[in-house]
């Protein structure tokens, strides 16, 4: 047997079945019409947005990165929940302003920025964060040509990255943003060319769950927007600190104590440098702020044998839900949270563990790798927790032809 990853605290159950948001599984997936179905409760999302906001200094905007979930009904409901919203492509610049997030509250991050993309973030007066001096002499033209004044902030590729980050974003060579020792030059080009110059974004990192590694990682990015801003002689009417806060995914992982975090940020601020005092300052979240708000549910299609293993076969699979798989961005293959929803409250798992896998025909398909769950029969929905980030919008649906996976935001 492999372990799994912890359930996050926010799941009850009523007669054996799941409940998310007080609703029971199968009634919401009767509502959707179908499984698989992606099920996003708001209450969630809400509650975790206050316990940051409770958690941070109060003058620190929330932004939230929306590649982690950019379902629209969900992108609505944000945009009434936190500050800014960053986008990493035209497309994403486009959904945020529909979802009705005023375009100045908006940044788009991203290392290959065509001309059409920078154009309509010019043109909407979105905050474009510059990946590189090249990236700033385009956006430059190109707002001569509309005759529009653009908003530009500068990503830093920090010299200094988040310890124990799952994904490393900053530190060595880096195809995001420019090295620290040229940022300084590159804002000052882009006020001397009359830029309407935003301040700085540095992101160091994803997926950390050590609350002292953020701090230190905070600390050393205030530090630095304060040494580059004295060299551009401009105080940064932004300080874009990044984001990184993980959430537990796998055994062992703990939930990440935003406390400290925000008594360190809270006292960093209170004692930054001079040039730093009318700056603005936030940070950046995606899955912080909605992976546990997601519960994939999918239904067991059959169970088979094979040499003595039990293979519990469902309708979905890694084509809508690739990160359960352990194919995004994970070395080791673990287990996440799973249960079977309709049976949620039974205590005692079947003796020998059962291996979940999808509906996709490659043995990368894998959901549950030798799982202690209560025996599955065909007709059973099965539960993958943590779905709320990285999930639908970040699988490869098209691949084998299956249908797209439903969506349904609740509360
Ligand atoms: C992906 C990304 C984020 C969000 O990262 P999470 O780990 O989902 O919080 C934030 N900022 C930038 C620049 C990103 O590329």
């Amino acid at each position: 047997m492999k372990p799994m990853g912890p359930i996050p605290p926010w799941f009850g159950a009523e007669e054996g079945m799941l409940l998310i948001g007080g609703c029971g599984a199968a009634s919401l997936v009767d509502e959707a019409g179908d499984t698989p179905l992606f099920v996003y409760d708001m209450g969630i999302v809400e509650a975790t947005v206050r316990r940051l906001r409770d958690a941070m200094p109060h003058q620190l905007g929330i932004h939230y990165a929306i590649k982690a979930n950019p379902y629209v009904p969900l992108l609505a409901r944000m945009t009434g929940l936190v500050d800014g919203f960053d986008v990493a492509s035209g497309g994403e610049a486009a959904r945020a302003l529909e979802a009705g997030m005023p375009a100045d509250r908006i940044s788009f991050a991203g290392p290959g920025k065509r001309d059409d993309e920078l154009r309509f973030a010019i043109e909407s007066g979105v905050t474009l964060n510059l990946e590189s001096e090249g990236e700033g002499a385009r956006a430059i033209a190109i707002a001569n040509r509309v005759g529009k004044t653009p908003r530009l902030a500068v990503r830093v590729n920090p010299d200094f990255d988040l310890r124990g980050s799952g994904m490393r974003m900053g530190g060595g060579a880096k195809p995001f943003g420019v090295d620290a020792e040229r940022a300084a030059a590159l804002a000052r080009a882009m006020v001397d060319a009359g830029a309407d110059w935003r301040g700085w974004h540095i992101f160091a990192g994803s997926q950390a769950l050590d609350p002292a590694a953020i701090i230190e990682t905070q600390a050393a990015t205030i530090a630095l927007a304060a040494r580059l801003s004295d060299a551009v002689g401009q105080a940064p009417p932004l300080v874009n600190l990044g984001g990184g806060f993980g959430v537990p995914y796998f055994p062992g992982d703990e939930r990440l104590d935003i406390r400290p975090i925000g008594a360190a940020l809270d006292s960093a601020l209170e004692h930054r440098p001079d040039i730093l005092k009318d700056s603005h300052f936030a940070l950046e979240l995606g899955r912080w702020l909605v992976a546990e708000a997601g519960v994939y549910l999918t239904r067991v299609v059959d169970v088979k044998q094979s040499q003595g293993e039990t293979f519990v076969v469902v309708d979905g699979g890694l084509h809508h839900q690739l990160a359960a798989s352990g194919n995004f961005g994970t070395v080791v293959r673990r287990n996440y949270p799973l249960a079977i929803a309709n049976r949620f409250d039974t205590a005692a798992p079947a003796p020998d563990p059962v291996t979940v896998v999808g509906c996709l025909c490659t043995p990368l398909d894998r959901l549950g790798d030798k799982v202690a769950l209560p025996p599955a029969t065909p007709g059973d929905l099965i539960a993958i927790f943590l779905a709320g980030a990285y999930g639908a919008s970040a699988s490869p649906a098209a691949f084998l032809g299956h249908s797209p996976p439903r969506e349904l935001l609740i509360g």
